[in-house]
């Protein structure tokens, strides 16, 4: 069943569980997720990046999602880091639930004024609006206390942003890291920011860069060539502090990429005169979903349905 994420997480938060947001660019990753979220009772969230978009196009994607969710299990069909107004509009118009806007590297005005567009938007087609205050940081590591405190949500504004704009739930950044890189040093979040922003934004809070490092998968992935260093992502006891304090949307694509490419180079490795491709894609398409399952179980998310 489709269904908006505003539905999904005001009842996530109630009831102290986050929703996996989880980012996919084929039809194996779709059949992946729901498969997990059959097995193991979880509502879900299926969302594609502007890249995504880009390469397997908005019809194909929309249409996968949407097969996805004709069954039993709650599906959110969102757009993730919408940056461009033309991809929102497109995700509204073929039947997305649910859209980013991500705003996040404008100045505070513009995000609030464009944020509010969207919201207005979005309310035209029946669909929820995330939006993002506070940028969550790449490459470039933080160099310093003061830098940090202006890159991290602060709680006043943040209050101020969703009174502003309407928006259904709120991105912020306390910490958490995009990509694979995170790898190389552990990620810390900072819970006691989470807190205070918890105490006074009432929606929703959405956390991104959360993917932790799944020791079997992170082994796999390295035995065939990946280099992800020694150190873990975000540790799933702090995954388990942040919804405890109103998260209730938690995306992962780093986890997921790095399943399907060790899955593939494994399959790779083991069958060389194998030439089809369903049975080179077996392993990559069982070891997703066996992310996918483990993330529903850390994020208290399997067994609602
Ligand atoms: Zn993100």
């Amino acid at each position: 069943m489709l269904i908006t994420t505003k539905k999904l997480l005001i009842a996530a938060r109630a009831k102290k569980y986050a929703v996996p947001a989880l980012n996919v660019n084929n039809l194996e990753m779709v059949k992946a997720i729901i498969g997990a979220a059959e097995k193991m009772r979880s509502p879900v969230i299926i969302q594609t990046s502007e890249g995504a978009i880009e390469y397997a196009g908005i019809e194909y994607l929309s249409a996968l999602i949407r097969v996805a969710a004709a069954g039993k299990i709650p599906v959110a069909m969102h757009l993730d880091h919408g940056k461009n107004l033309e991809y929102v509009k497109m995700a509204l118009k073929n039947g997305y639930t649910s859209v980013m806007f991500d705003g996040s590297t404008l100045d505070e005005k513009k995000n609030i004024e464009i944020t509010k567009h969207v919201v207005k938007m979005a309310r035209t087609y029946g669909a929820s609006v995330e939006a993002e205050i506070g940028a969550i940081a790449g490459i470039e590591d933080f160099v310093s206390v003061e830098e940090k405190d202006a890159h991290l949500t602060n709680p006043e504004k943040a209050l101020a942003f969703v009174r502003a704009t309407g928006c259904d739930s709120l991105a912020v950044a306390i910490g958490t890291l995009h990509g694979a890189y995170k790898f190389k040093g552990e990620t810390h979040l900072d819970i006691e920011r989470l807190k205070k922003i918890a105490k006074l934004v009432k929606i929703p809070i959405v956390l991104h860069g959360a993917s932790g490092v799944l020791e079997d998968v992170k082994a796999l992935a390295e035995h065939h060539g990946a280099q992800l260093g020694k150190a873990r992502g975000v540790l799933d006891i702090d995954i388990k502090q942040a919804i405890r304090h109103g998260v209730a949307k938690i995306n992962i694509d780093t986890d997921l990429r790095l399943a399907f490419t060790a899955g593939i180079r494994e399959a790779i490795d083991d069958l060389p005169r194998v030439i089809d491709p369903r049975k080179l894609l077996e392993p990559a398409n069982l070891l997703m979903r066996e992310v996918a399952m483990r993330k529903m179980k850390l994020f208290g998310s399997a067994g609602r349905i």
